[in-house]
């Protein structure tokens, strides 16, 4: 399987009121470096693109890409470029790697917006570089810059930075830093959210595993669906009886507790997402923690219980109070 190591440069409206909602960024170049499954180079890509829908460039663009209009209406039209990229992918299988979640996002928002045929109909495995940078050489939470990490890694830097085929670049030069534990953790884009059961995402990792949902019309259908709340051992595939039942504090994460009696404590999360289109969908992970880390999940439960008990009594404290107030009221008139 080969690597396609991605960057595009987009330009926006000058002025947000000429904003057009189905395509705010468009791509005005694309880089990109091939990989074989050795990781080791076989390919290079750079086309530019003429501006089709915002014709000047955006000021903050113009500082940041180092690029000129004049230059970029000597590209070819995105359509064009899109052909020329999608043939030099090739037929080969392989995966996208970008910096950050969000050029995938926009190439197939710039895609729609051309009608093209969708790069895919169900959420896409990618490698976001930019996290997993994170979780091998620091928290797994914060994200830097690419600058940053070639600094960080010492690698040799030639060419300047935010130009689509240098940033291609680099990212790939990053990616030859990271192990190959690292890298078995891709990411999906969910440009296209499952609309079917069998479009459903599992992936299991070495150390937690993932699920997406396919759409569900309400938070409540989405929560009473058998899969999304099913808490099955990853390893084992035992059903797990749940010793803490899915709990909420906030409405949108859920948490739960099961415990298999080979591989121990398992952690649920459910995170709740709202769509465009004002569905649901979930991602919910399972991982197996530690004692102290379950510790810290009866307490967040604990917590959550207290707060309801709290609200209930002052929401039944506010009910005596206003009906005493019509009472009185009564009596006076
Ligand atoms: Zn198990």
């Amino acid at each position: 399987m080969n690597y396609i190591v991605l960057d595009l440069e987009w330009n926006q409206s000058r002025c947000k009121s000429n904003e057009i909602k189905e395509m705010p960024f468009e791509i005005i170049e694309i880089g990109a470096v091939k990989l074989n499954d050795e990781k080791k180079e076989i390919g290079r890509f750079h086309e530019l693109i003429k501006p089709e829908v915002y014709l000047d460039l955006n000021h903050t663009i113009k500082n940041i890409v180092h690029i000129n209009i004049e230059e970029l209406n000597q590209g070819i039209p995105f359509l064009e470029a899109m052909e020329k990229f999608l043939e030099w992918c090739g037929w080969e299988e392989y995966t996208f790697c970008t910096w950050g979640p969000l050029d995938l996002v926009e190439l197939q928002k710039n895609m729609k917006y051309y009608h093209m045929e969708p790069l895919s109909m169900t959420p896409i495995a990618f490698l976001d570089l930019q996290k997993l940078f994170s979780r091998q050489y620091e928290d797994n939470k914060t994200r830097r810059t690419l600058e940053y990490a070639v600094d960080f890694l010492h690698i040799q830097k030639e060419e300047p930075f935010h130009r689509a085929f240098w940033d291609a670049y680099y990212t790939a030069k990053v990616m030859a830093k990271l192990s190959d534990k690292t890298l078995d953790h891709v990411s999906f884009d969910v440009f296209h959210i499952p609309k079917e059961k069998e479009q459903e995402v599992y992936k299991v990792f070495y150390d937690y595993a993932k699920y997406i949902s396919r759409e569900f019309a309400t938070k409540t259908a989405a929560m009473a669906d058998r899969e999304v709340i099913s808490t099955r051992c990853y390893i084992c595939n035992r059903n797990l009886q749940r010793q803490l039942k899915w709990f909420t504090s906030n409405g949108r994460n859920y948490y739960s507790i099961s415990v298999c009696p080979v591989h121990g404590n398992m952690k649920g999360k459910i995170r709740l997402k709202k769509t465009k289109e004002d569905t649901y969908y979930v991602v919910k992970t399972l991982k197996f923690i530690s004692e102290e880390e379950k510790k810290e999940i009866l307490i967040k439960r604990e917590k959550t219980s207290l707060h309801r008990k709290k609200n209930k009594k002052m929401y039944n404290q506010r009910k005596t109070i206003s009906s005493m107030v019509v009472q009185n009221k009564n009596q006076i008139s």
